[in-house]
């Protein structure tokens, strides 16, 4: 029998429905040292949508494309209910199909954001808004940049028309969850429904354990210890217009301006339960390593080994921007300080 989308709550060994991708994404598995393709994603229809995931996808299925399922599998993940597309799944193209797809939008804290999820209702407090003019379509629209922090985390949010301000709280109930340069974004466009609320931020409460983390977002802390103090690490130098390392003190955008030194080092913090690479420069890494005064004045040599010293057999707890790279996360620290071993033994002692 044919299942409404709706009314798929429960598992189920066997699930028949019609519906429409909505998102249809692809990704890779190393399940048993093998390495395989997947592709996960929304199917939807009139009375709701549903997140699935599908180890045996037909290559010709595109988004949009609507589909009939006969013997997929309903199971429990992450406490949502979620199909599951198998080797023993029919998978039959409906092109002559047309199908409307009524959006439900979860609930989602920033921290627990992603891709497979891109129609969410969130809640937080706005940030750095900037305004400019840009054009869709030929038409002149308003376009709103700014940050969105619920307390678990942040995250960048563009408003295309509806305007958005500097230090409000709102939920937005249909943003889009997109990817931009390895980092997470929302998109509001002009059905995106915006409500004024009051959410209460908890202060001080970001700290993860690594293999938590499902996307790139900022203002996340981890504590751990960091390992392979890069052989970069030191003074380098940098364009003064843009900001970019200046390799053979030349910017290669600005090539007459000057360049200005500044410190930088890269290492990979691990928590036990996984491992990033964390970038950190400027005045965090200086006060961090005890670096005091005109850097040119001082042997590269002696900064480079007070940055490893400063991080080598340290418990730290930093905190920063993520982003991504292929399937790796990175980590642009934003502050970070060394935990005694009595806040490291209360930390332990808390999880256990
Ligand atoms: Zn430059």
């Amino acid at each position: 029998m044919k299942s409404k989308i709706g009314d798929i709550k429960e598992p189920s060994p066997s699930v028949e429905l019609t519906g429409k991708i909505v998102s249809l994404r692809e990704a890779k598995s190393n399940r048993n040292g093998a390495e395989s393709i997947y592709h996960y994603g929304i199917i939807g229809d009139d009375s709701g949508t549903i997140q699935f995931t599908a180890w045996n996808m037909p290559s010709s299925i595109r988004e949009g494309d609507v589909v009939e399922l006969k013997n997929c599998t309903a199971r429990i993940y992450n406490d949502r209910i979620r199909l599951t597309i198998s080797s023993n799944t029919e998978v039959v193209l409906r092109p002559e199909e047309h199908m409307e797809v009524k959006r439900v939008y979860n609930e989602f804290r920033i921290k627990d954001l992603n891709l497979s999820d891109p129609y969410v209702t969130v809640s937080g407090t706005l940030s750095a808004v900037t305004e400019r003019e840009t054009e869709i379509r030929g038409e002149k629209v308003k376009l709103f940049n700014a940050f969105m922090d619920d307390g678990t985390a942040s995250v960048r949010i563009s408003s295309f028309g509806q305007p958005i301000e500097e230090g409000s709280q709102i939920k937005i109930t249909g943003a889009k969850v997109t990817e931009f340069n390895g980092r997470l974004s929302l998109t509001m466009g002009q059905k995106t429904q915006v409500e004024k609320i009051k959410v209460s931020i908890e202060k001080g409460n970001r700290q993860y354990l690594l293999w938590d983390m499902v996307s790139p977002v900022g203002n996340v802390g981890f504590t751990g210890i960091p390992v392979n103090v890069s052989d970069r690490s030191g003074i380098i130098e940098k364009c003064s217009v843009c900001g970019k390392f200046a390799e053979g003190s030349v910017c290669r955008d600005h090539l007459d301006a000057a360049v200005v030194k500044d410190v930088s080092c890269y290492f990979t913090l691990e928590d036990g339960t996984g491992s990033i690479s964390c970038f950190m420069d400027g005045e965090i890494l200086k006060k961090y390593a005890g670096i005091e005064g005109d850097i040119e004045s001082i042997d590269p040599v002696e900064v480079k080994q007070r940055i490893v010293k400063s991080l080598e057999s340290t418990v730290v707890k930093v905190e920063g921007n993520m982003s991504q790279k292929g399937e790796s996360f990175r980590l642009k620290v934003i502050s970070i300080g060394t935990v005694d071993d009595k806040e490291v033994q209360a930390e332990m002692q808390k999880e256990q």
